[in-house]
């Protein structure tokens, strides 16, 4: 039968067979099966002719080599359905291709598939990413072969020995496996029908259409009969019956939407995590893959846009492969490749310092302004597990006012009431938050995930507009043409939602012109999942904690020793050459502990580096400043430079070299930000008492605080001297360990549950009773040993200091268990229905009952230096040097200490540990008593150095006259070395006006933002005592200071 005629008897069969749904549905679905029938249905024409590559040759490396060394080696021949790797390793292959002379017209492909990630080169450049998972197994050669074309080529493909995910064995989250093989399954040029793949296009939007809408909504049933009256005139064997069956099809999709249709904001996109199932050097690479396919797609498709975060990863793109950098600034200057975010890595949102939050954005904004001359107006952490309550004003000062996340779809037990609406933080700053309401970030165009957009959203009414971020993601992969080509026919059809394609701008510029009747929400937004993030990988922890102490110090003594005048140099570009490390470091797969072992490594490495580096520029430092005060090398020590931090005054014992060589102990006391000479020690007001009872117990005292100790280690007495006020409830015992099973149902690493706390055991198994091991004086001290479950056990000095208002423990574990949690409890006479903990730059209150779901579901909550519950006029607070996790339930203060997780890290916290923490009791409100500064005090412990006889007077640097405010950041101006800028927040939450006192020689002083960029109209007027500040309740201040030179 000739075509014409046969397609005409096929249109005349349309018009008239009846319709069972079902059989319609399922004869569609079989028209598109990829499994069923694809010797006569559609999908089995997707592609034509296919001829094997002239020749594959391979060479493997462990290295992950740049091109050019990479291709100068020696290949070996290679077939498809070999087998690489194992795990990590890298093969290069050479593939020679030549094209037959009948595909002449044709759209011709070359087909790459193989488990391993690849990356296609052409002519020495990176053209190509080919990933099964990422649905990317075709590089286009041609869209239309032409008789002068070269019909010969070679292309090479660096393939990856890990799939997108890593390598887990078993499954996804399971530890590497690391045997390994990646086998090379395909590797041929092919003829693609574009036009078979159109309309499979087409019709699996009509079936989806047809199933998704359901039986009440009639455009189901039209989308339905008009996929059905498609297949009846598709003859597959001849594409000339196509068109009609396209014509139908656009005649669904054209018809339009009433004007009150939610629109969809659709914007590529391709979450990259900067390290987790694999280490950071593979993600160089996975951006390079997902971000050439992304260009290659744009070329192809002008409407495309592209959101992406991390100035990190555009750092690497840039040193690494700078041809794609390049394509990449044209696609940015033109506004379709758009960074977002503003920070340095998508870091974690609860456990780095307030400080260094500013510094994710500081180096993110300024590198965004550098490279692509425009900071970022949206904050952008879409898998982040949690978001503290100070990130708003952050944002803002950042010269952010929108937010965009999703994690808070994952809580396990309240629904999230919200998609769009105001977030406020705890000084009272808002910003614009919107969660995409199809709950994710890796979206792939399809009918069911824009239906659930709309119908997910819990703001519908208040505005009409959402995000819709489509592209394969966390591993990498980025979106595909199927999924713009989905998104193409769905742009405006009755029964959709309005789909374009968008940017963060305009979604958000669209949200605020709708956002008089958006909700507030007041607070931090935790996530009820994941809390186990608080204590999971303690080294990690302890590096980032240490770290950020680090840093602070060599500013603050580096711009001290600069602001003194002299040949000092900053080490502007070595400071952040370290803070990058930090901040690469707070990336939410690594802080959070998330990882594996290989990233782990790269972590502590990475910490090491900066102790190293730091306490060489802190030694510069301390040499500018006060080079005539120390020791001359040959010289017995009489005498200690003592250099403090920390915006007060100090009084201390610290441990010093004594003529001998041992170390002694001395009572010292220095100035704020700055340092004195100890010479002669000074006197205790009231020296420690130690005295052992004959029942084995221990009573400590200094004059401030009393202490009894069990035989065990346990306080069964904590009182303020000269105070019958007990802390200890009668029965009970404090510093008592405890081990609870932590098996969670699924994220090893991440999650601890809440049925773990009915598993409580506590520790009793003494291996050393408690032992008197300083006898008094300037510091008294006790310590004991116990056997925590089978294979760990722990020991504990407790120190009580002259002086000393707190008493610390330090604490070794050697740890050695699997899914165990190691607590340590302090039940205290304290009754409140909130305990506080502090937050970047403030603190907040939590519940200590369990009335509603919302107050259990923070059974594990985080904290950093400290938590506290008081009552009026007394409390008890908890001070750590490097811990996070912690609760609070009923009058229990419980510190998180280690956890032991086996996934995706078998060897997770398997080590030795050393940590601190601290209990204080105290009269009147932790802010009067003063625990915000113990708290600092306890991290940051004065340095001490041998000095010369020479006399000296104490110099301060910078001091503040209200208690309420903490001067936590000193620092040289960004670009500017004459200036310095000092950072300030009111941590009591309350208005004050305070001094800040500076013995610089500061000459112009006004206020600027977290970007240095300073404020014209904020000048603050100079006077005798320095300048006057005014703050209200948890403000952060940034002070430019302008040096004399
Ligand atoms: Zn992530």
């Amino acid at each position: 039968m000739r075509p014409a005629r046969r397609r005409a008897r096929r249109e005349a069969a349309a018009m008239s067979a009846p319709q069972h749904r079902r059989t319609a549905l399922e004869r569609v679905e079989k028209f598109l099966s990829e499994t069923y029938f694809t010797d006569c249905n559609l999908r089995g024409r997707l592609f034509g002719a296919s001829c094997p590559a002239a020749s594959v040759s391979c060479f493997q490396s462990r290295r992950r080599l740049p091109y050019a060394e990479a291709v100068g080696q020696q290949f070996r021949p290679a077939r498809v359905g070999d087998a690489f790797g194992p795990t990590w390793e890298t093969c290069w292959f050479k593939v020679e291709l030549s094209i037959p002379q009948a595909w002449a017209g044709q759209e011709v492909h070359f087909v790459w598939e193989s488990d391993g990630e690849g990356m296609v080169w052409r002519d020495a450049q990176p053209v190509q990413g080919l990933t099964r998972e990422g649905e990317k197994t075709s590089y286009i050669l041609t869209s239309s072969l032409k008789e002068t074309e070269p019909h010969s080529l070679t292309l090479y493909v660096e393939l990856a020995c890990n799939g997108l995910f890593g390598a887990g064995k078993g499954s996804m989250i399971a530890p590497p496996d690391p045997d390994k093989r990646f086998t090379l399954s395909k590797a041929e040029l092919a003829i693609f029908n574009r036009d078979v793949y159109e309309l499979l296009v087409d019709l699996e939007i009509l079936l989806d259409m047809a199933q998704l809408l359901g039986e009440e909504n009639q455009r189901s049933f039209q989308a339905l009969y008009a996929a059905n009256q498609m297949v009846n005139l598709c003859d597959v064997t001849d594409p000339s019956t196509f068109p009609a069956a396209r014509r139908l099809a656009a005649a669904i999709f054209s018809q339009k939407n009433g004007e009150s249709q939610h629109t969809i904001h659709a914007m590529g996109h391709c979450h990259i995590d900067t390290a987790w199932l694999w280490p950071y050097e593979e993600t160089i690479r996975k951006c390079a893959r997902s971000w050439v396919t992304v260009v290659r797609l744009m070329e192809c498709n002008p409407e495309l846009t592209f959101v992406c975060s991390q100035a990190q990863q555009f750092e690497w793109v840039r040193c690494w492969y700078p041809g794609l950098y390049t394509q990449i600034q044209d696609y940015v200057a033109k506004g379709r490749f758009v960074p977002v975010g503003g920070t340095w890595v998508e870091m974690d949102g609860n456990l780095p310092s307030g400080e260094s939050m500013v510094r994710q954005f500081l180096q993110g904004q300024r590198f965004f302004q550098q490279q692509f001359g425009r900071i970022c107006s949206e904050f952008w952490l879409p898998d982040t597990f949690g978001y503290s309550a100070q990130l708003p004003q952050l944002m803002r000062g950042s010269g952010i006012r929108r937010f965009l996340t999703q994690k808070l779809c994952w809580n396990l037990v309240n629904t999230f009431p919200h998609h769009t609406f105001f977030w406020e933080g705890i000084d009272g700053s808002r910003v614009l938050a919107h969660f995409p309401p199809g709950d994710s970030y890796g979206m792939h165009g399809r009918v069911e995930e824009m239906l659930k957009t709309v119908k997910n959203n819990k703001d519908k009414g208040r505005v009409n507009h959402s995000a819709f971020l489509f592209g394969f993601g966390d591993g990498g992969g980025g979106p595909t043409q199927k999924m713009l080509d989905r998104m193409k026919r769905m742009s405006d059809t009755d029964g959709l939602p309005r789909v374009q394609i968008s940017t963060p701008d305009r979604l958000f510029s669209a949200l605020e012109r709708e956002s008089s009747q958006l909700c507030t929400w007041v607070g931090e937004l935790f996530l009820e999942l994941h809390n186990g993030t608080y204590t999971t990988q303690a080294q990690i922890k302890k590096g980032n904690r240490e770290c950020e102490r680090i840093l602070h110090d060599v500013e603050v003594l580096s711009t001290l020793a600069l602001a003194r005048g002299g040949k000092f140099q900053y080490p502007a570009s070595e400071l952040q050459r370290l803070w990058r490390l930090l901040l690469l470091n707070q990336f939410h797969d690594v802080l959070p502990g998330s990882c594996i072992q290989l990233v782990v490594e790269d972590a502590l490495r990475y910490y090491t580096e900066i102790r190293r580096a730091g306490a060489l520029l802190q030694e510069e430092a301390v040499q500018s400043l006060c080079g005539e005060l120390l020791q001359p090398k040959s010289e017995s020590a009489e005498s200690t430079l003592v250099l403090n931090t920390l915006p007060w005054d100090r009084t201390e014992v610290i441990s010093r070299p004594g003529p001998t060589g041992a170390e002694t102990l001395a009572l010292v006391t220095a100035p704020s930000m700055g340092y004195s000479v100890a010479r002669e020690p000074l006197l205790p007001p009231q020296p420690v008492s130690v005295m052992k009872q004959e029942d084995g117990s221990v009573a400590m005292e200094n004059g401030v605080i009393a202490v009894c100790l069990d035989t065990m280690g346990r306080l069964t007495s904590l009182r303020l001297a000269h105070s019958e006020r007990e802390s200890v409830p009668d029965g009970c015992c404090a510093n008592q360990f405890a081990l609870f099973d932590d098996i969670p149902l699924y994220w090893d690493a991440w999650d601890v549950m809440d049925y773990h706390l009915e598993t409580r055991k506590p520790v009793t198994t003494l291996l050393k009773p408690l032992e008197v091991t300083l006898a008094g004086g300037l510091r008294g001290s006790a310590s004991f040993s116990l056997r925590i479950g089978e294979r760990s056990t722990l020991t504990q000095e407790i120190i009580l200091d002259a002086a000393c208002p707190y008493i610390r423990f330090l604490t070794q574990v050697e740890w050695k268990e699997a899914h165990k949690f190691l607590k340590v409890e302090f039940p205290v006479q304290v009754r409140s229905t909130n305990a506080t903990y502090e937050i970047q730059f403030g603190h907040l209150q939590r519940p200590t009952h369990w009335n509603t779901s919302w107050d259990w579901a923070r059974f594990e909550v985080w904290a950093h230096k400290w938590l506290d519950l008081s009552e009026h006029g007394f409390g008890v607070a908890l001070l750590n040097d490097s811990k996070y996790g912690a609760s609070a339930h009923r009058n229990i203060l419980s510190l998180s200490l280690l956890r032991a997780p086996k996934s995706p890290d078998a060897m997770a916290d398997i080590a030795h540990h050393q940590f601190t923490y601290a209990v204080m009791p105290h009269r009147g409100s932790f802010q009067d008593a003063g625990v915000i500064q113990c708290a600092y005090n306890l991290n940051f412990p004065l340095h001490t150095v041998p000095a010369s006889s020479a006399q000296c007077p104490a110099w301060s640097a910078f001091s503040v006259s209200s208690p309420a405010v903490v001067l936590e950041a000193v620092k040289q101006a960004e670009d500017r070395p004459e200036a310095v800028v000092v950072r300030l927040y009111e941590a009591h939450g309350s208005t004050v006006r305070t001094w800040l006192q500076t013995s610089l020689p500061v000459k112009e002083a006004m206020l600027c933002d977290f970007l240095e960029r300073p404020d014209a109209r904020s000048c603050l007027p100079l006077e005798q005592q320095g300048m006057r500040l005014s703050f209200t309740p948890f403000q952060v201040l940034s002070v430019l200071l302008v040096l004399r030179q």
